[in-house]
């Protein structure tokens, strides 16, 4: 990258300066510089639908609920009610890893699918949906069944949840459905919301078996991809921390079941379930607070968080012990990979919190974000929760159930007094809070919603950063241009890179792929000297 000073208007300009008038006067309002330096945050466009004709790296709604939030739990067999189409990416194509438990059960592996043909389309397709879901039972005996519609079953009106009910009776198991048609929302976050509703009205808190611990907590927003929660497991377990749950990385519907004897919710991924912790707070009396698994420095701040809100010296000391005991791996890498990756750059566009993570990774390793966004975010993962209230509910929100959660009439117990929780907003653990990530990206540096593939193209022509981080849909076209891509969606075949294991796996993967020279050799077949192929006749 050249050392010219970055003037990001500039870029702006340049990124839109070949749209259609209309088409650029939209994509400008996705596009702002950061406000790290305590400079006013400017208000980006998110959560807003994508402008026909552009290739966006979106997901869809179905693909929100069914492979993200309900996908990596193990023991609930998730059954897509649509045509193979869809159900190709009900085989989870992320790498939520599992530990199938003692009871073996793990049906995260399968890929269970209706297959709606033509003739269930015309003539309806809710017999065959019972015979799935008998079947599914008869092979597996699942703990619960989980069912999700596609766009074909929300134009033809299959009552999907008349079917769970009656197949919930027969069979005598939790069965639910999601309307979770790929149409619903602008993007996957429509479909967060869907199952986080599901979960909470038929999963959590149906099992009232206390559960043993001194400090139980519930993580919120963790997939397991690439192994993350293991090593999340494993720290907590060392400071003395009881997880009941994680929604849903290494997850049962057990444990889903129970979390409601949580003290603590933490939010990792506050995109894809704040509303199941805004809900357990709502009935259960469980305060929430941000946390970040991901960097060295942020895993320690976050489990000093959760101690000071335990307000246990026992805690406390424990948890820096254990930080004391895991520091020193890291500095010895950190020592030994910084003065290579000191002052290189990256971009980051991925999910609806990650791209923010993962800029505490980078920052350890000295490496500056150049341009960061999120796919599905909303303008409170850009601007921070302050922003909520401003917030305009458009129809494309209203297309989704808001659930009317009332205080349990004998299970509401609030954690923490109004006093307890001011005093705790002085030691610096505010509940229900989290800042969003251009307050935190410099002003020298953009942030973009909803990127399309030209633009990313564009990008990375005018910024030419050493290293990009994003999704399969834009690996190939990456690596074509000669550059590094880090899959941050699967990680490709790396991690776990949360906590403190995972943060010296990340230096070691990052210092390989920004100083490894086989990305200056590509080359595309028209910028090669010689013929573009040769061949010759080797018989007659
Ligand atoms: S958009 Fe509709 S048709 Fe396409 S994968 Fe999603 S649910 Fe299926």
């Amino acid at each position: 990258m050249s050392s010219k000073p970055i003037n990001v208007e500039e870029i702006k300009k340049e990124l839109i300066a070949k749209m259609p008038t209309k088409v650029a006067r939209k994509r400008a309002k996705a596009i702002v510089p950061g406000a790290g330096g305590g400079e006013e945050i400017p208000e980006i466009q998110a959560n807003v639908r994508t402008i026909p004709g552009i290739i966006t790296q979106r997901g869809c709604t179905y693909a929100g609920c069914k492979g993200v939030v309900l996908g990596p739990s193990r023991d609930i067999v998730n059954l897509t009610h649509g045509p193979i189409g869809c159900g190709f990416y009900s085989w989870l194509t992320r790498r939520n890893e599992t530990d199938a438990g003692p009871d073996g059960d793990n049906f995260i592996p399968y890929c269970f699918s209706t297959d709606m043909t033509e003739h269930d389309i015309v003539f309806g397709g809710m017999k065959k949906l019972s015979a799935a879901i008998q079947e599914a039972y008869d092979n597996f005996h699942p703990k619960a069944i989980s069912v999700f519609s596609t766009c074909p079953v929300g134009l033809i009106g299959d009552d999907i949840h008349a079917v769970a009910r009656q197949m919930q009776e027969k069979l005598g198991i939790t069965v639910f459905a999601n309307s979770c048609e790929g149409y619903r929302g602008v993007s996957q976050s429509a479909g967060h919301h869907i199952a986080n509703n599901q979960i909470m009205k038929h999963i959590i808190g149906t099992n009232d078996t206390p559960v043993e611990g001194k400090y139980k907590i519930n993580i919120l927003g963790e997939y397991n991809i690439g192994g993350d929660a293991f090593e999340i497991e494993r720290i907590l377990e060392k400071c003395g921390i009881t997880l009941i749950s994680t929604f849903s990385g290494n997850s049962t519907v057990e444990s889903f079941r129970r979390a409601h004897f949580a003290d603590l919710n933490t939010v990792m991924c506050h995109r894809s379930l704040n509303y199941v912790a805004e809900m357990m707070e709502t009935k259960f009396g469980i305060p929430w607070i941000k946390v970040n698994f991901i960097g060295a420095h942020a895993t320690a701040k976050s489990l000093r968080r959760i101690a000071t809100y335990f307000e246990d010296q026992d805690l406390i000391d424990k948890v820096e012990q254990v930080i004391a005991e895991e520091m020193p791996a890291i500095e010895a890498t950190i020592k030994d990979i910084r003065p290579r990756t000191e002052g290189k750059t990256a971009m980051m566009f991925v999910g609806g919190s990650r791209a923010h993570h993962y800029q505490e990774l980078f920052g350890e390793l000295g490496m500056k974000v150049l341009c960061a966004g999120y796919e599905f975010a909303h303008r409170d993962d850009y601007e921070g929760r302050h922003v909520l209230p401003k917030i305009k509910v458009d129809a494309d929100s209203r297309n989704i159930e808001e659930l009317e959660v009332e205080k349990d009439a004998t299970r509401y117990n609030p954690r923490k007094t109004p006093e307890q929780l001011e005093a705790l907003k002085a030691k610096g653990v505010e509940v229900k809070d989290y800042d969003g990530m251009i307050g935190q990206m410099s002003k020298d540096a953009l942030i973009i919603d909803d990127i399309s593939q030209y633009e990313t193209e564009k990008i990375i022509e005018i910024m030419k950063p050493d290293i990009f981080c994003a999704g399969i849909k834009e690996k190939y076209i990456i690596q074509k241009m000669g550059m590094p891509m880090k899959q941050l969606h699967n990680y490709d075949i790396g991690g776990p890179y949360a906590g403190f294991v995972g943060a010296v796996n990340w230096y070691r993967d990052i210092d390989r792929m920004v100083n490894s020279k086989i990305w200056a050799l590509t080359k595309a077949p028209w910028q090669m000297e010689g013929p573009e192929l040769e061949a010759s006749y080797v018989a007659e």
